[in-house]
This record gives structure tokens, C-alpha cells and sequence, in this order.
């Protein structure tokens, strides 16, 4: 079984490669938004196949005698994070290519952003745990703003994820609201490894990591800033960073209060 599991894997991946560089043939001028289509459709496609895998390797774990034999256990705990990990880059893949397809709708409601970013810390608190960071809230409560809730709960959990992700153990990461004139920001900070200077312009790029970030054993594909990159930008707001390598680093996302309420296609 873990055999035919780890060739239905490679399958995939071998399906994918070979899709593109079918779908990438073609006029120059319709070629580029075929390749955006088809990353929309390939991902799509895969997200089937990776959660029947997660809910077969979630059942293997759980046979008769897998438990007691090490070498099982600990084939299926790789290849559960794997195809965890490759949930998670499907699931990116897909936001962006449904964003370069001009595709996504924005849905503009009033909310008060001190109880959603509670919320998201909360979601965040067991992970944070485990990596022995802190995380704290600071600002108004409430502050009201305009803004599809959803993906600003999104850019907070990429934000935090990161900040959690390139912490020490011990390190502290604040959540930080505030408003001023026809803005509002958020702004997240941490203790963690910092980022070159040259670095910090590319770090909003796809599947750009640092080089220290890709020798650490933290995970991740270099495309969460990416999406946090758009999320502020479809909400007419901007992302910065500041950082000193080794001092940690602090995401600013400034955007403005005036947000026209109702759905927009973006
Ligand atoms: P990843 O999945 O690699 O974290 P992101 O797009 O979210 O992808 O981030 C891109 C890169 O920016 C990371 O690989 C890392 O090098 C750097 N980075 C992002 N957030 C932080 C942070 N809080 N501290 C240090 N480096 C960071």
C-alpha cells in the first residue's frame, strides 16, 4: 500500500510536469493566459487526489500493527507532511492563478478588525506553542474598518505564520492595530532571523525564499507574501517590511478606511 501510495505521488507530479509543458505550446500572445488557466485547472484537479491520499495515509495509521513497526510509521508521517505541504502549494497556486485570471470576488463588509485578528491569534495559539512563540495583540478595540473579511483574515494568518515560522524558540510576535486619518494598519513583528537588505524588495515575488529560510527545516514554497502582496493590493492598501538581519523583522500593511461596501469582481 505505501508503495502504490508513493507511485500515485509521483504520478501526479510527473502528470503536472508533463500538462505544462503541453498547455505552454502555443501563440506567445494566448500562451501566457493558458498557462494562467491551466495552473487554475491543474490545481483544482489536484486537490481530489491529494485529500483521498491524506485520508488513506490517515487510515493506514491507524491499521492494525503500523503503530509498532518504526520503518511504516515513519514512511507515512513523511508522506503525510509531504502531501500536507503540497495541499498547501495547491491551495496557493489556485488563489493566484484565480487572482491573475481576474476572476475573484471581493466582498466589502464593515468589521471590526480587533475581534478578527483575536480570532485568527487564536486559531494560531497551538502552533505558536509548539515553536515556544508568544504572540500578543495590541490597538483599539473595536476598530471598525471596510474590508473583505475573509482575505484579511488570510494576509494576518500568512503574516503570523511566517512570523511563528522564523522565530526562536522563546521569541515574541506582536499583532499591532491602529488608525489614523483615512487609514488603518496592521502590523506584525517579530524576534526571528531578520532578512538581508538585498532580499527584502524580492521577498513579495513568487517562490522567492531566502537562502536562509530554505536552510533552515522550516517549511514553505515562497508564495505567502505573494498572496498577502494582492490581498493588501485588491484593497487599494500597500505591504512593507523593515528588518535587520539577526533583530527580526515587521510587516506593515497600510490600507485606506474608505472601502466601497458590496461584491466587486477584481
Ligand atoms: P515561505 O513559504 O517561504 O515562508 P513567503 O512568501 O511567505 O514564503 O515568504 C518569502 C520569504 O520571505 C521566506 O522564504 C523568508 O525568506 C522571508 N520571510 C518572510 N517572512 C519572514 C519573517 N517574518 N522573518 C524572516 N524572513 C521572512
Amino acid at each position: 500500500v505505501l508503495v502504490s501510495l508513493a507511485v500515485l505521488f509521483a504520478g501526479v507530479a510527473v502528470w503536472l510536469s508533463f500538462m505544462m509543458s503541453k498547455k505552454a505550446m502555443g501563440p506567445i500572445s494566448t500562451a501566457f493566459q493558458r498557462q494562467k488557466e491551466f495552473v487554475g485547472d491543474a490545481s483544482h484537479e489536484l486537490r481530489t487526489p491529494l485529500s483521498v491520499m491524506l485520508s488513506s495515509i490517515d487510515a493506514l495509521e491507524m491499521t492494525d500493527g503500523v503503530e509498532e513497526d518504526p520503518f511504516a510509521g515513519k514512511l507515512l508521517r513523511n508522506m503525510k507532511s509531504e502531501v500536507k505541504r503540497m495541499t498547501g502549494l495547491v491551495s496557493d497556486l489556485l488563489v493566484l492563478a484565480r487572482a491573475d485570471s481576474g476572476s475573484v470576488e471581493r466582498t466589502v463588509e464593515e468589521l471590526d478588525m480587533e475581534k478578527e485578528a483575536a480570532q485568527v491569534i487564536e486559531s494560531l495559539t497551538p502552533y505558536a506553542d509548539s515553536a515556544g512563540v508568544s504572540l500578543f495583540l495590541e490597538g483599539p478595540a473595536p476598530l471598525f474598518v471596510n474590508g473583505d473579511r475573509a482575505r484579511l483574515k488570510q494576509l494576518l494568518y500568512i503574516l503570523l505564520d511566517n512570523a511563528v515560522k522564523y522565530s526562536p524558540d522563546g521569541g515574541q510576535v506582536k499583532v499591532m492595530l491602529s488608525q489614523r486619518d483615512r487609514h488603518w494598519t496592521m502590523s506584525v513583528s517579530d524576534e526571528g532571523i531578520g532578512i538581508d537588505a538585498e532580499d527584502q524588495s524580492r521577498i513579495f515575488d513568487r517562490f522567492f525564499r531566502s537562502d536562509k529560510s530554505r536552510t533552515r527545516t522550516v517549511g514553505g514554497h515562497g508564495l505567502g507574501l505573494s498572496i498577502a502582496k494582492w490581498i493588501a493590493g485588491i484593497h487599494g492598501g500597500t505591504i512593507a517590511v523593515k528588518s535587520e538581519p539577526g533583530n527580526g523583522s515587521t510587516f506593515t500593511v497600510q490600507l485606506p478606511t474608505d472601502q466601497q461596501d458590496g461584491t466587486k469582481r477584481m
